[in-house]
């Protein structure tokens, strides 16, 4: 974990910090002595995961915040809370308009009321869609090509126009693909149902699915199967630190893709998964799954030049070593 300063003021309200990143940056912010509680409604993350303070409560009950923010007085917030799961998205909109966008519209009209005027929110590529040119920069145009891309979009919309006419300053952090675990496998990614490679992978390493299924293989790609940007949950964590030490310095908007700017295949994940686990991973070929782009990977520097941000585990087998580490422990194996 790199040396960012310490200067951020706290308390600092983590929504959404019992879920995967939420966890992971509410620890680093602890390490850096920097006054945290989190705010979850638990309808998918993990009370055991949370290591500090922690209210219950959702984020579109407006009267349970108005609350928290008289009593606490948070001095800014970092917004992880959301509804993630793209497949979802398509099938029942309305849950991810509800969660995503009425919630978060519900934290900023919070946050205006008590006067607090620092976010950092978790965007997403998704907010690109399907990819016109890769490496995808900021500058690339945003149509996402999902209701779950599209809320996120949305709030970053509220955000950019709450910042111009509120004047209150905000991050939006475009996330990769995150992945990993903390580096002592204690924390890591724990989802129901879980559809992301790397866990599934690993599920097939320690025998508890019989195999991974590879959708399509048949991509313009070197090996046909399709190629993400992996990004350690700890450098986004980082960058989570960095961004609101960046507000409470002044900047009044920081829009940033967060990734590493290399790409893996679905089969050099499955390869690196079995070179760390030393099992056999048997795989089947599966069709291509529906909104899948063949590549996606950062591009540009705005990350580097406006946080000071690098990733400081871009490499794919210390992504996958974390994770099995993670991996091991909770299964007990
Ligand atoms: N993938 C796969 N088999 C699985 C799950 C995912 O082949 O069981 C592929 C998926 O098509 C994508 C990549 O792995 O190309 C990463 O998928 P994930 O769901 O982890 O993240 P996404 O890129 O969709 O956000």
């Amino acid at each position: 974990m790199s040396t960012a300063p310490n200067s951020v003021q706290g308390p600092v309200l983590i929504a959404g910090g019992a879920g995967y990143i939420g966890s992971h940056t509410v620890r680093l912010f602890q390490q850096r002595g920097i006054p945290v509680f989190v705010v979850d409604n638990l309808s998918t993350g993990h009370r055991d995961a949370v290591t500090c303070d922690f209210v219950q409560a959702d984020l579109g009950d407006r009267a349970a915040l108005d609350r928290i923010f008289a009593e606490r007085r948070p001095r800014a917030v970092v917004h992880f809370a959301a509804k993630a799961y793209v497949g979802e998205s398509v099938g029942d909109p309305a849950k991810y308009y509800r969660e995503n966008v009425v919630a978060s519209f519900t934290l900023l009209e919070a946050m205006r009321a008590a006067g607090c005027g620092e976010i950092v929110f978790s965007s997403s590529c998704a907010t690109y869609g399907n990819p016109v040119r890769v490496p995808i920069d900021e500058e690339h145009p945003q149509h996402p090509i999902s209701p779950y891309g599209r809320t996120k979009l949305h709030i970053e919309h509220m955000l950019e126009d709450y910042s111009r006419a509120y004047g209150m300053r905000f991050a939006a952090l475009r996330y990769f693909n995150a992945a990993g675990a903390a580096q002592d496998g204690s924390l890591g990614e724990r989802h129901d149902p879980e559809t992301h490679l790397i866990p599934l992978v690993l599920d097939a390493a320690a025998g508890l699915r019989k195999d991974i299924a590879v959708f399509g293989e048949d991509y313009p790609t070197p090996d046909g199967t399709c190629v993400r940007d992996y990004i350690h949950v700890e450098d986004l964590a980082d960058a989570h630190l960095r961004a609101l030490e960046k507000l409470q310095g002044g900047t009044k908007a920081i829009k940033v893709n967060l990734g590493t700017g290399q790409g893996f295949s679905v089969r050099q994940v499955i390869d690196a998964a079995r070179t760390v686990t030393g099992r056999p991973i048997p795989v089947r070929m599966a069709p291509r799954r529906e909104g899948d782009p063949a590549q996606v990977m950062a591009g540009g520097t705005r990350a580097r030049d406006v946080l000071g941000w690098v990733p400081l585990r871009p490499a794919l087998e210390d992504i996958v070593a974390d994770a099995w580490r993670f991996h091991c422990r909770r299964r007990g194996r």
